[in-house]
């Protein structure tokens, strides 16, 4: 779409009810995800749980993308292809999934530690969990895509992470993709002020090493070109006065995460 698409009140609860299928379906993946299981058997759950709630899974076939879910791995940014790799202890996985529900779609991104994983690694995923939440807070009307991308690169690089460019957050609603874009990095009061009725995927994309990555000839997959790993969070986000509307949670996965450590 080439100009923003402003929602109106009941369009931005229908993005909600997507964005909650999205939530819960990111929750069904923490309950079985872990060493020995293959990540193609993520995907397969998470198409059968968006189908038995009514919605389709807006990642398949969206230009030809193959699968329900992104499932990107270790020095795998975003876009990476589930398969018949069986998860093994120390592994960092991100699980992007986005659901159209009514026509309308929603998108989130949790990435999930395998068993024990390194210090560097836990560091990566709070302080890119961090860089979320920094940038949802200035997803509010009347600051600017820029201050959002400026709260998300600061903190980044602050811990010495590398910040993701050639790929960025989006508008989302009708599509999965619309205007406007939203990087990860920028300067604060530059670019388009952010209105009520704008819907929004904030996701920031941090690399443990160097900002840069690389495109793979599957035509998909991106990863880091110094090979360290990558974390990837998002949630989508409805622009309101005051305070940011946040229409997905982690909620569902944080219950199942905390069941799970207790065992
Ligand atoms: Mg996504
Ligand atoms: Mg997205």
């Amino acid at each position: 779409m080439s100009k923003i698409h402003y929602k109106s009140v009941e369009e931005i609860e229908l993005i909600r009810e997507s964005s909650l299928l999205v939530s819960k379906t990111l929750g069904e993946i923490a309950k079985v995800i872990g060493p020995g299981v293959k990540t193609i058997e993520l995907n397969k759950l998470a198409e059968t749980f968006i189908r038995d709630n009514g919605g389709v899974p807006a990642f398949l076939n969206y230009h030809g993308f193959p699968y329900s879910l992104c499932i990107s791995m270790n020095d795998q940014v975003v876009h990476g292809f589930p398969g018949d790799r069986e998860l093994v202890d120390g592994d960092l996985v991100s699980v992007d999934c986005g659901v159209e529900l009514n026509k309308y779609i929603g998108d989130s991104a949790y990435t999930f530690a395998i068993g024990e994983v390194s210090d560097e690694v836990k560091k990566l995923m709070r302080v890119t969990i961090e860089c979320l939440d920094l940038g949802v807070q200035k997803a509010v009307a009347g600051m600017r895509i820029g201050d959002i991308g400026y709260a998300v690169q600061e903190h980044a690089e602050r811990h010495g992470f590398g910040v993701v460019k050639e790929l960025v957050g989006h508008g989302v609603g009708l599509h999965l993709h619309e205007k406007p874009e939203v990087p990860n990095y920028g300067k604060r009061g530059a670019g388009v002020k952010l209105e009520e009725g704008m819907v929004i995927a904030i996701e920031p994309m941090i690399n443990a090493g160097k900002a840069r990555v690389k495109f793979w000839d599957d035509g998909w997959t991106v990863s880091t070109v110094d090979g360290k790993p990558s974390a990837h969070y998002e949630h989508t986000v409805a622009i309101n006065k005051g305070k940011p509307d946040i229409l997905s949670t982690f909620s569902y996965v944080d219950n199942v995460l905390k069941e799970k450590n207790k065992n």
